[in-house]
């Protein structure tokens, strides 16, 4: 037994050299950053982080409340029910002939794209820019990564040329290519005939592509169309409840892996059975609701994206006035403005990249964005990720109740309802000047 004057004994720290310098995820960093600001008294614009603003829609969370007492451990792959409803809620949205058997369950969709990554020993294969943590799963795996470049003026899509340049350029290697669209970080999404010519490309070459669709339910106006239509053999499409369902917390993400690529679902659910086992009880059980869907859910999806399109829109174009180069946003709660033409202004201040652009912001505004390096881009490139997100969820809805369904939102209303975003920007394009 020590005593208070003894200092306790210390341990080598033997670390696995995959993770020995690596730090916490960008996303969940800032987060605890604003979160330390706010709590110290600073007015903190959070469009950092990027958690929905909106509550879980209430048939969702009646029915987790119903399911408090289940304790049992539920099977691997996911309960029967859910991975019914989640094929359903596919054949029904993307057109898909998926049966419940090529459904997977996982907590999160973060860590079944880990298993993912860690069973097909592949070259991950990563447009930029992307999402923070696909690299760094693949890295963390001790699996090559390769970035494709892709251009603001093509709205930063993967071009099918650079993927089949790639793929030709490596015929022995296996790819898993991962798409995500709507894009975290860009908040612009792929069209049918982009999509179809991508598919061809994969086709070619064999590439296994982990779609990403987590936003797929947020496209602005509902018209979000799956890769699976284009390509079922190769396309495992990857989704859950913490985007489109507000329930990040919650801790649940779906795979759906088609017949072709069994020997995945098989191996991924292998590792699961030895690592996180099921998903909690309660939680498979509310989300069986949730994939459902029903009037009152297609209505509350109805409002969000009303509210996320009329916000996307009017930051884009006051960004825009302001000078800054930035698409408007088809999908998600993102913005990917690039402030390069800003450059002058910003030189004078002392600020060369989007790091120093990000402290420097924080620093003198409070306002929060996150740097285009944690997306993959070079760190003399002036991108940065503004999730607008900073609003009270659950009063926006119950607000745009009042408001004809066909009207779309207001600038007055928007400044009643999601004030702190709006002044969150405006101080933002202040500073510029
Ligand atoms: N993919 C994208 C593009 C995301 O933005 C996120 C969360 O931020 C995830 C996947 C992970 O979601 P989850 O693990 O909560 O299902």
């Amino acid at each position: 037994m020590s005593n208070s004057r003894t200092p306790p004994p210390t341990f080598p720290p033997h670390l696995n050299p995959q993770i020995l310098d690596r730090r916490p995820s960008a996303t969940l960093t800032i987060n605890e950053r604003s979160t330390r600001l706010a709590q110290a008294g600073r007015k903190i614009y959070r469009f950092g982080f990027g958690q929905s603003p909106f509550p879980v829609p209430a048939p969702v969370i009646a029915a987790l409340q119903a399911n408090a007492a289940q304790k049992d451990y539920l099977p691997v792959r996911g309960l029967p029910a859910l991975r019914e409803a989640v094929a359903d809620f596919h054949r029904r949205r993307d057109g898909l002939t998926a049966t419940s058997d090529d459904v997977l369950i996982g907590p999160g969709s973060k860590e079944l794209m880990f298993l993912a990554q860690l069973a097909y020993h592949a070259e991950l294969v990563v447009p930029t820019p992307a999402w923070v943590s696909y690299a760094p799963q693949a890295e963390i795996l001790g699996l090559p990564v390769q970035w494709l470049p892709t251009r603001k003026e093509d709205g930063w899509r993967l071009q099918p040329e650079v993927l089949a340049a790639h793929c030709q350029a490596n015929p022995h290697q296996a790819h898993l290519l991962i798409l995500n669209y709507p894009s975290n970080p860009t908040g612009l999404t792929l069209r049918a005939d982009e999509l179809q010519a991508l598919a061809e490309v994969a086709r070619q070459y064999r590439v296994v592509v982990l779609s990403d669709e987590i936003y797929g339910e947020l496209h602005h106006t509902g018209a979000h169309i799956s890769l699976a239509r284009y390509y079922p053999e190769g396309t495992i499409i990857s989704s859950g409840l913490s985007k489109w369902c507000g329930a990040g917390g919650w801790r649940l993400g779906t795979f759906v892996i088609p017949p072709s690529l069994d020997w995945l679902r098989e191996a991924i659910a292998v590792v699961a059975s030895e690592t996180f086992s099921t998903v909690s009880a309660p939680i498979q059980h509310a989300a069986v609701t949730a994939f459902a869907g029903g009037a009152e859910i297609e209505h509350y999806l109805f409002q969000a994206r009303r509210i996320i399109r009329a916000l996307g829109s009017w930051i884009s174009r006051q960004l825009q006035a302001a000078g800054v180069d930035v698409a408007a946003p088809e999908g998600g709660f993102y913005l990917f403005p690039d402030f390069t033409p800003q450059q002058a202004v910003l030189r004078a201040k002392g600020i060369e990249n989007s790091l120093d652009f990000c402290e420097r912001l924080l620093e003198e505004t409070g306002v929060v964005l996150l740097p285009g390096t944690d997306f993959g881009r070079t760190s003399a490139e002036l991108t940065c990720r503004l999730a607008y997100v900073d609003f009270d969820g659950a009063r926006t809805l119950a607000a745009a109740e009042a408001i004809p369904d066909q009207e779309e939102l207001s600038e007055r209303w928007l400044r009643e309802y999601c004030g702190s975003v709006l002044i969150g920007v405006e101080t933002l394009c202040e500073w510029l000047r």
